[in-house]
C-alpha cells in the first residue's frame, strides 16, 4: 500500500478505536498513530519515512529487503514493548494500532506480509488481494475512512 493510504488507513483505525472507547484519539495520540502507520516501511528508501531516514532505510533494505522483518509479528511485538517502555500508555497504544494497521493494509495487497519472517510465507487477509497503488487500494482506503467517520463523526474535528 502507498504511504499516503497507510496514513489514512492508520487514521481510520484510530478513529474506529476512539469510537469503540479503546484508543483516545487526541493531539497526544495522533502523532504516534500516524508514525506507527508508516513505521514498517522504514525498510524502503523510497517510502515516506524511508526518504527522511535514508541511511537507516538503505541499510535495512540491503540487510532484510522491503516487506521483510519490519512487516512481521516480531517487529510488531518490538514496537509494542518499545512503545510502552518509551511512551505514555495511550501513545504506545496509538503507535501499536498504527503499526498493526500497516501490516493489515499490506496484507490486503498481492505482495502480502511475511508475518512469521524469516519464514517467507506471505499472509493475505482478502480472498482477492489488490495491487499496490491500484484503484481498488484507493477505494478500500476511502471506504474505511468513510466508515470510521460514520462510526465516529466527531473525529472530523481532529482534522481542523
Ligand atoms: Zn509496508
Amino acid at each position: 500500500m502507498l504511504g499516503a493510504n497507510h496514513l489514512l488507513v492508520g487514521f481510520a483505525c484510530g478513529v474506529l478505536g476512539d469510537a469503540a472507547g479503546v484508543l483516545p484519539l487526541n493531539a497526544e495520540t495522533l502523532p504516534p498513530l500516524l508514525l506507527g502507520s508508516l513505521l514498517p516501511d522504514i525498510d524502503h528508501p523510497k517510502s515516506l519515512l524511508g526518504r527522511r531516514f535514508f541511511l537507516v532505510s538503505g541499510v535495512m533494505d540491503m540487510a532484510v529487503g522491503h516487506r521483510g522483518a519490519t512487516h512481521s509479528i516480531f517487529a510488531l511485538a518490538a514496537t509494542i514493548i518499545g512503545g510502552f517502555y518509551l511512551l505514555s500508555p495511550d501513545m504506545a497504544l496509538a503507535l501499536s494500532v498504527g503499526f498493526t494497521s500497516h501490516l493489515l493494509a499490506d496484507a490486503m495487497t498481492k505482495g502480502g506480509v511475511p508475518i512469521l519472517w524469516p519464514n517467507p510465507v506471505k499472509m493475505h487477509i482478502l480472498p482477492t488481494p489488490f495491487k499496490t497503488g491500484s484503484l481498488v487500494e484507493y477505494l478500500v482506503t476511502g471506504l474505511l475512512l468513510g466508515l470510521s467517520f460514520i462510526c465516529n463523526p466527531t473525529a472530523i474535528k481532529l482534522l481542523e
